[in-house]
């Protein structure tokens, strides 16, 4: 059972403020969540995760994580932009780009971010950039091929094809990557990869630590460079369906551990600090997206309309992805119908369900989509004339907070030259 962190009550009472459709934020729950992550890394000394910004580039947001002591990955100019207004400063700033902009070097280098190349070309790219190497850089590594984690102890198989993905150097790139920007006067290095997406297996993360673990010994013995650094990426995920079991986070950051005992501290690392770039596990169970059910349509299927959309979370119809419902008030109600829950986008996509067995609906229930926390408002966008919608905190407190209007016809037509 998914159970929402908002109640029929207090959703009457935001809605009576608020017009649905909106994406309501749970503080409790971020704070939490990011207190089991430190706790579970805190045996490394120097561990920081970094939130992927892309996945919820709120501001309120993004400073709830820095008080929790999280830092900022960022991957474009206004990612950057919006972390220094949020008061990220230096190295709480991480940025990992591809197919980069000198601008976006030239922030990131402003700003003290620390620096992740993607690409070996962008060692040359980069000293043109900034005019310099910085002292401590980070470089990218993709291992080609297919990643598979076979089912383990927990019985979650994790399959991608880092051999399609554009991001990161092969193994003999980056040592020559390293090489250069040793010999251009960088002084620390640190290694990154990301291998999978959406993991729900508890293996993901200390497999991938081994992975890195044991690059970074060889890169040290071949290249002479102090790896200090290792970043774990992001990936881990969040169990989207109800009978998918959540990682257990504390046993990862202990595996992970082992792994680092076992590999870097005999290799003479033990000085080696870990940091994540988290999106998805950080944010995703802590965000929902309220709608109201419209309209109903009978024709082949059974048709439940609501005033949300695929531009307010695109991720079903893009991806197929599954986001479980709840009719807020209905908890308990027998799932005795099956509706197609669908948006007002032209585009037959526009399904935030197919099939779904719910309760019997009525005409003005609220709608709970979970798990939108993270890549949901995010990924956002206007087709079909669409405004995207306000984004709402629940506060420790109870109260609400509008932490970001909901767009208006005129911003829609503010970029447009008549
Ligand atoms: C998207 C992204 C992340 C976050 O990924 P999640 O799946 O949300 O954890 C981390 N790092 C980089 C470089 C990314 O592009």
């Amino acid at each position: 059972m998914k159970k929402p962190f908002v109640t029929k009550q207090q959703l009457d009472e935001i809605t009576a403020r608020h017009p649905t459709p909106f994406h309501l934020y749970d503080e409790t729950g971020i704070r939490a969540n990011a207190r089991r992550v430190n706790a579970a890394f805190a045996w490394n000394g120097g561990f920081k995760e970094y939130f992927a910004v892309k996945a919820t580039p709120t501001p309120r947001l993004l400073n709830i994580l820095r008080e929790e002591g999280c830092g900022a990955d960022c991957s474009s100019l206004t990612e950057l932009m919006m972390a220094e207004r949020c008061g990220f400063r230096g190295s709480e700033i991480m940025f990992t780009s591809n197919n980069t902009l000198a601008e976006e070097y030239r922030l990131a280098h402003r700003l003290g971010a620390v620096i992740n190349l993607d690409d070996l070309t962008h060692v040359d790219f980069l000293r043109q950039s900034i005019g310099c190497v910085p002292e401590t850089v980070f470089c990218r590594y993709n291992p080609g091929g297919v990643f598979t984690l076979g089912a383990g102890k927990d019985g979650v198989q994790v399959m991608d094809s880092p051999g399609e993905a554009k991001y990161g150097m092969t193994r003999p790139q980056i040592a020559q990557a390293l090489r250069q920007l040793k010999d251009m006067g960088a002084k620390t290095f640190g290694i990154h990869a990301f291998l999978a997406s959406n993991t729900i297996s508890n293996d993901y993360y200390p497999e991938l630590a081994a992975i890195l673990f044991r690059l970074a010994a060889e890169l040290k013995q071949e290249t002479g460079c102090h790896i200090r650094y290792i970043n774990l990426s992001g990936g881990i995920g969040v169990p989207y369906r109800p009978e998918e079991e959540a990682v257990d986070i504390a046993r990862i950051g202990q595996e992970v551990q082992r792994r680092y005992e076992e590999i870097l501290v005999p290799a003479g690392m033990g000085d080696v600090q870990l940091c994540s770039e988290l999106g998805r596990f950080m944010m995703a169970p802590y965000g929902c997206l309220v709608t109201r059910v419209l309209h109903f349509k009978h024709i082949y299927k059974e048709y439940a309309g609501v005033d949300a959309c695929a531009a307010d979370l695109m991720r079903p119809a893009v991806y197929g992805a599954y986001h479980h419902i709840t009719a807020s008030g209905k908890e308990d109600a027998p799932c005795t119908c099956r509706y197609d829950v669908t948006g007002s986008l032209c585009e037959n996509c526009d399904k935030f369900a197919v099939d779904r067995e719910l309760p019997e609906l009525q005409r003005g229930d609220l709608l709970i989509i979970h798990d939108t926390g993270a890549h949901g408002h995010s990924m956002g966008y206007n087709y079909n004339g669409k405004l995207r919608s306000a984004e709402l905190l629940l506060r420790a407190d109870g109260t609400v907070e509008l932490m970001r209007r909901a767009e208006t016809p005129e911003d829609y037509f503010a970029t447009l030259v008549w």
